[in-house]
């Protein structure tokens, strides 16, 4: 085994070459995020190189979904094979091309479309996503009303939104609650506790005794459901 670089656009990139009985050249980059050739003992050195060369924009964007699984971070690719969560629950993500469609059947989602690029197909699904989270955030708002009905609260209207940091907030003033698109990715009782949360709010503005005895009340168990929701159901998408 020896170690050798190529340069791509000024960036050096490391390589093991592992001489050995293989057709032609193979090339990987394994889970420490070391990059590995094999090559038969027949290929020159001059051609691994130019072979490396010609696989560094794909080896770079594996390096980074490396790095992003060494700090925890779902990879943020929208690929074949991808973990995508919906409702509480991992699928496996299947493309092919074709009219606009999306299906779930058993543990898989298959998405039909005509886009090639990652971004265009995930626009794409999370526009699709963000139709089921209409029906679906209504549904749960359905369960959930009753509680808080009794406290003179009005029943507020839905806006979504693909947000980075807050699952849900809400306007006393329009009467309007906003949540996080990224809940479609949890369970419902996890949801059940945001769409809560948000209620309550509307007779108590600020996390006081007075708000969180009323959550309690109406949700003994919401503080697990919390915790559920921080910890689980990131896909990067
Ligand atoms: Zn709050």
């Amino acid at each position: 085994m020896s170690t050798h670089t190529v340069q791509y656009n000024g960036l050096e990139l490391e390589f093991e070459l592992i001489r050995k009985d293989v057709k032609f050249v193979n090339l990987r980059v394994n889970k420490h995020g070391e990059v590995v050739v094999s090559a038969s003992k027949k290929v020159p050195f001059s051609v691994i190189e130019e072979f490396v060369e010609s696989k560094t924009p794909w080896i770079i964007t594996h390096l980074a979904e490396i790095e992003k699984l060494r700090q925890n971070l779902p990879p943020s690719g929208f690929y074949d094979g991808k973990t995508l969560y919906f409702l509480g629950r991992p699928y496996c993500l299947v493309t092919s091309r074709g009219p606009s469609e999306i299906q779930i059947q058993g543990d898989k989602i298959y998405m039909f479309s005509k886009s090639t690029t990652q971004n265009a197909l995930r626009d794409e699904y999370l526009l699709w996503l963000k139709n089921q989270a209409k029906i679906k955030f209504e549904e749960i708002m359905n369960q959930i009303y009753p509680l808080v009905a009794p406290y003179g609260i009005l029943r507020p209207t839905i806006q979504i939104r693909n947000m980075k940091t807050l699952w849900g907030s809400c306007t006393t003033g329009g009467n309007t609650i906003r949540l996080n698109l990224q809940l479609m990715k949890a369970s419902e009782d996890c949801i059940e506790q945001v769409v809560l949360h948000e209620l309550v709010h509307f007779r108590y503005k600020n996390h006081g005794q007075g708000f969180y005895t009323l959550l309690s009340l109406l949700m003994p168990d919401w503080k697990v459901r919390k915790s559920k929701l921080e910890s689980k159901f990131k896909d990067g998408v």
